[in-house]
């Protein structure tokens, strides 16, 4: 049940024009209509009075104008959505209810073409055609036509029942007319049929303010069933349009017959009016709105007791003459009127919240179905993009380069394609980000391997370097291949800072094969670094120190393999070259660049001291035995600068 706004019923004033008969008699108009809201009564010398509706109507209002502005559409429109609503015309006999509600009498008539004289009856069942016909949802549309004569209830569409409907009541739905028929409609022909048999089973009699006087309250129901189709159709709404043709109150002193018939539908008539007053009053008035409200003395008010105080939409139409005779009608029809429209309503739709939910879960797959369709239907293509997308960047381009591959939005750009077209272009920007870094690996790779290249060719190249060097030892005249020369270091004796010592021709060092079986290919017992003039000048060789220092516990000699980090670190130790304009006197070693942690600790170099020591009065004593035996060599003699043994070589 879905609640509405709480809405009060809107009032609506039309005037008839001043009919033959009352132009014939110079009647003049007391009833003015200065704008589309306001009215004023006025009868010289005796009454002046002005109200105010939501739409007045002057005279010359055509039934159009009429349908358009009372807000019908909408009503229509609301009863589609499930609401009860209800239009009613009520006033004095001959005011031109039933030429509001359904055209003048002639309309009916089977010559007549006036389709511009409908009333609101037919106006609206071919806006409400007009409406569901347009729709993609299902509709049922049926009618009902009754009318309340003498307080007896007749079925207009099935005349030939002898006997009175029964007015019931249920709490869930309200008063209904028990067993009255409902025949359904689906064209503006099939409903004219039905009306026109309705209006022939009326009961008027002739008066003399109309010559066809409805002497019965119409009501026509049109019931609107608001149906989802689907696998399991759903009824989502039931909607009600009530069009209500008042029977018009009247004086007895007016009627032209006082006949106990004509008295007694006067009588009835009168009475469902005056109940119909009773109830608005009731209804208006705070204190007595909530008490009880008589509904149940009419038929009548029973029947509009959804319309007036319940849960529906109502619009009243108060049509008044406008001729000076009819103003005491006019007045009580204005006074009625303006109490109706301070009645308010709570408007209520008529679905089932079940079937409501029903409704919205079926809608739902129906479109994730339909979305599903959509998708299904689009894979194939998203895939063929999506493969040649991440191949195409592979092999597109003959220079490696990538040439991504993004899906063109414009081919297929439909609104539920938007989610999976925004997923393949990530997924595009995801393997270009992957290939682009796949490329830069392989060109670091590739730079590697051409460093790794240039490496190897180095090594190489310092190989064949060291055996040049080791073949022009070998072959050189000072070499002795009983003597070793070294350049050692002495701190203890020479002071703080390390120095070649002059002339070392020490003995080498040689390691038994079977305690070092990885050694390298090669002994260092010279200090490559150190030139010759350095060893001439007695300076000592902090390099050969410090290399010594590193390797000796290792191979118990210094080792030097052309492949090893100092080598690389210090390539003059390798190529053993002389530094031009490099001395060793009041200039800094070439190794002073070798870091800190390199150095030996004094522990290790007084070891070292000790040992040269050890050496150097070993060479002492050879030396005097080489002089007593070859004499002495001669002082500041080259001392031997480079003396490098293969391992394994004999001297
Ligand atoms: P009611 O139903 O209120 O008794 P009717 O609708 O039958 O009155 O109208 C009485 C007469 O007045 C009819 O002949 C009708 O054609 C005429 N009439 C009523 N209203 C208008 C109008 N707006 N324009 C022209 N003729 C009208
Ligand atoms: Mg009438």
């Amino acid at each position: 049940m879905e609640r509405h706004a709480e809405s009060k019923v809107i009032v609506a004033v039309r005037v008839r024009p001043l009919s033959e008969d009352e132009q014939e008699r110079n009647e003049e108009s007391i009833v003015f209509c200065p704008d589309e809201h306001n009215l004023l009564v006025s009868q010289e010398g005796l009454v002046e009075r002005a109200f105010s509706f939501n739409m007045v109507f002057r005279p010359e209002c055509s039934q159009q104008e009429i349908f358009q502005t009372t807000g019908m559409r909408k009503l229509i429109d609301m009863a589609i959505e499930g609401y009860t609503c209800t239009v009613f015309a009520f006033g004095q006999t001959g005011s031109g209810k039933t030429y509001t509600i359904t055209g003048p009498h002639c309309l009916f008539s089977e010559d007549s073409q006036e389709s511009e004289l409908e009333g609101l009856m037919q106006r609206s069942v071919a806006y409400l055609l007009e409406r569901v016909q347009h729709s993609d949802e299902l509709f049922q549309l049926c009618a009902s036509y009754s009318e309340i004569y003498n307080e007896q209830v007749r079925d207009l569409l099935n005349p030939w029942l002898t006997y009175s409907l029964a007015v019931r009541g249920s709490t869930t739905s309200g008063f209904y007319v028990e067993n009255l028929s409902v025949v359904e409609f689906c064209n503006l022909e099939g409903f004219m049929t039905l009306l026109e048999r309705g209006m022939q089973n009326r009961q008027t009699s002739s008066q003399t303010q109309n010559e066809h006087s409805s002497r019965s309250h119409s009501i026509l129901t049109l019931y609107i069933k608001h149906t989802l189709t689907g696998a399991e159709p759903v009824v989502v709404a039931r909607g009600k349009l009530c069009i209500v043709d008042l029977a018009g109150s009247e004086r007895v002193k007016d009627r032209d017959s006082d006949t106990e018939k004509l008295l007694e539908e006067t009588g009835n008539i009168n009475r469902s009016l005056l109940t119909l007053g009773k109830c608005i009053t009731a209804l208006v008035d705070p204190k007595k709105r909530t008490g009880h409200i008589p509904y149940r003395d009419s038929k009548l008010t029973m029947l509009l007791s959804d319309s007036l105080g319940g849960e529906g939409i109502t619009l009243m139409i108060a049509c008044v003459s406008p001729t000076a005779g009819n103003l005491q009608e006019t007045m009580n029809t204005l006074r009625y009127s303006s109490k109706a429209k301070r009645i308010k309503n709570k408007p209520v739709a008529k679905s089932d919240l079940r079937e409501q939910i029903l409704a919205s879960l079926q809608k739902e797959i129906r479109i994730l179905k339909e979305e599903n369709m959509t998708l299904r239907q689009h894979l194939p293509k998203f895939q063929e993009e999506l493969e040649s997308g991440a191949s195409g960047s592979c092999t597109g381009s003959t220079d490696g380069t990538v040439e991504p591959v993004y899906y063109d939005e414009r081919s297929e750009s439909t609104g539920s394609d938007a989610g999976l077209i925004s997923l393949l272009q990530d997924l595009k920007r995801e393997i270009d980000k992957l290939q682009k870094d796949k490329r830069l690996l392989l060109d670091k790779q590739e730079s590697s391997d051409q460093q790794r290249e240039c490496l190897s060719q180095e090594n190489v190249r310092l190989l064949r370097k060291l055996r040049d060097l080791e073949r022009v030892i070998c072959s050189s005249p000072h070499s002795n291949s009983s003597y070793s020369g070294i350049s050692l270091d002495n701190e203890a004796s020479s002071g703080n800072s390390p120095q070649c010592v002059q002339n070392p021709t020490v003995p080498q060092q040689q390691l038994p094969p079977d305690q070092s079986p990885s050694q390298p290919p090669y002994t260092i017992t010279y200090c490559c670094t150190c030139s010759v003039e350095a060893h001439q000048q007695g300076q000592g060789c902090p390099q050969l120190l410090e290399r010594l220092a590193l390797h000796e516990d290792s191979y118990g000699a210094h080792h030097l393999n052309p492949q090893d980090g100092d080598a690389a670190r210090h390539p003059r130790a390798v190529e053993g070259g002389r530094q031009p304009g490099r001395e060793h006197p009041g200039e800094e070693p070439a190794y002073g660049a070798c870091p800190p942690q390199r150095r030996r600790s004094q522990v290790e170099k007084r070891g070292y001291a000790e040992r040269f020591q050890g050496l150097l009065e070993a060479r002492g004593k050879k030396a005097q035995s080489v002089e007593m035996t070859a004499g002495r060599p001669q002082q500041g003699d080259p001392g031997l600068p480079l003396l490098v043994k293969k391992r394994g070589e004999t001297s």
